[in-house]
């Protein structure tokens, strides 16, 4: 039998990671965390999930002094300090991160600051970033590499590398210049005005937060809407939100080319068969990331990939059996919650391959943090016409719902899909205010299997804004 330096080695120390490594070393298994990035803490903490969302709740608070009018409160001269606005974001990521850190550091796994490459199917040469400063440590059995690397050996693994950002498609965009996401969150000073290239939840999210900020924006988006994962009645309510808000919104355009005169930036694109070209003092480049496997030496180690993403079954475990992964290098969805729950099946898989659990979806959510907010779970009326699968569904508007008019909050609605003989509930979307809470109303109630009898029956406090998902329900129930 071969002896390995350790049962598991995790590569790769964000959310998969961290949720992969606790797992495993609790189940008993002599683990290890291979995190090379310059910071530990992984995306969703540095540059995701966090500093993004404390950054849209600044502008909500911002927006909301500013249009204070219909409460009869006169806020006149709203204004802002950004210096402060990013301090506020940049305190509270370091608490976090810090937290994180320390979870790292002081979990019952051994935690390595590394860059970790394949070079065989149980073998990863370790190669410090050069900002460490200090070569690896020699530990008795684990043999040494050239340069100061490090070698490790592992009877499993579970890769959980994450993703960059997408190239740019256009090779012109490089020599105009662009900011990604990760810069847009170190900003000291804000642009003039800004050409958003992109339609999804992290392009709609800085869209609406840099023009709540007083930025002229411009989006561009290929598709024939934004957010073009949520049912069309979704993203044409954003887009007449975000239109009042003066964003500027082009759909169904194709990049054509993008050049630098000056301080300006200059976008053209085909739309309804004509160029048109706009120009701004910046360029947000949120087109999508990538999975981050090109530098792992994959195939030294016989893990499948498909467009740089790894291929896993629902167990999480790749085309190599004794390696597994999970998060945003594997997907589908790039989700937090998902990629923890990713990280724990594939480490329970490895601890007990005789008690297998699965990866299953029927629950996915999604949220985009724009005002208002966009959430759905489950089934959405796209994928259940394309999948073929019979559907009822009910829908009800913000603009009549008491809460919802005493906060002025009038954009929006929430829908239910449910199944057209038994009424169980196989969907639910709200955009409307706090989408991102009260989506977790129909989460309960899916997770359980309930019906739109038994979500109708149920009690709901008056006056607040759940008490909405009762309207669709009882249309439902009476349908059924
Ligand atoms: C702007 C933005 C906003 C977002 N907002 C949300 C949100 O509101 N809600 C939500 O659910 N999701 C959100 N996401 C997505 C979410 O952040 C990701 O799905 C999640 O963080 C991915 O976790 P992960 O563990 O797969 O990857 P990561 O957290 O990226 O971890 C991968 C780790 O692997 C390390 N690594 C890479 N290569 C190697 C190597 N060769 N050796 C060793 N270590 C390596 C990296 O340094 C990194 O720390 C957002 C993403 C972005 C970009």
């Amino acid at each position: 039998m071969q002896k390995f330096d350790y049962d598991v080695a995790v590569l790769g120390g964000g959310s998969a990671g961290y949720a992969a490594a606790r797992t495993a070393a609790g189940a008993g298994l002599k683990t290890a965390v291979i995190e090379g990035g310059e910071e530990a803490g992984g995306l969703c903490i540095l540059r995701g999930c966090m500093p993004t969302k404390a950054l849209l709740y600044a502008a909500e608070v911002m927006h909301l002094a500013g249009h204070a009018g219909p409460w009869g409160i006169r806020a006149e001269n709203v204004s802002f300090d950004f210096e402060k606005v990013m301090a506020r974001k940049n305190a509270l990521i370091k608490g976090f991160a810090d937290y994180r850190r320390q979870q790292l550091a002081g979990g019952k796994f051994k935690f390595v600051r590394a860059n970790a490459r394949f070079l065989d199917a149980h073998t990863v040469k370790l190669t410090p970033h050069p900002s460490f400063g200090h070569p690896l440590p020699a530990k008795r059995g684990e043999g040494r590499g050239e340069g100061g690397s490090q070698l490790i050996t592992a009877k499993n693994f579970i890769i959980t590398t994450g993703s960059v950002v997408a190239p740019p498609p256009l090779p012109q965009l490089r020599e105009t210049g662009y900011i990604t996401s990760d810069d847009a969150l170190t900003l000291t000073r804000l642009p003039e005005s800004l050409i958003v290239l992109g339609g999804g939840a992290i392009a709609c999210e800085f869209a609406q937060f840099f023009a709540r900020f007083g930025v002229k924006v411009t989006l561009l988006q290929r598709s024939e809407h934004i957010l073009k994962e949520f049912d069309p009645d979704a993203a044409v309510e954003i887009e007449k939100v975000f239109r009042r808000e003066d964003i500027e919104i082009f759909t169904n355009t194709k990049l054509i080319d993008t050049k630098r005169d000056g301080g300006l930036k200059t976008v053209s694109f085909q739309h309804e068969g004509r160029t048109v070209s706009v120009s701004a003092g910046e360029i947000l480049f949120a087109l999508g990331r990538v999975p981050n496997t090109a530098s792992l030496g994959l195939d030294q180690a016989g893990v499948i990939t498909e467009r740089g993403r790894i291929v896993a079954n629902e167990l999480m475990q790749t085309s190599a059996p004794h390696i597994y992964t999970a998060g945003d290098c594997t997907g589908p969805h790039e989700i937090v919650h998902l990629t923890v729950q990713q990280g724990e099946i594939a480490a329970h898989n490895v601890a007990q391959p005789g008690r297998p659990r699965k990866m299953d979806y029927r629950l996915l959510i999604s949220v985009v943090f724009t005002e208002p907010q966009v959430a759905f779970v489950g089934l959405t009326e796209k994928e259940a016409k394309a999948r073929d699968i019979s559907y009822l569904t009910a829908s009800y508007p913000f603009n009549d719902h008491g809460k919802s008019l005493i906060m002025e909050a009038k954009d929006g609605f929430v829908k239910l899909l449910a199944d057209p003989k038994s009424g169980e509930i196989l969907g639910g979307a709200c955009v409307g205010p706090m989408g991102g809470e009260l989506i977790h109303e129909i989460v309960t109630a899916m997770a359980k299997r309930m019906t739109v009898h038994e979500l109708a029956a149920m009690p709901h406090y008056h006056p607040t804004l759940a008490e909405i998902w009762t309207y669709p329900a009882e249309e439902l129930a009476g349908q059924i």
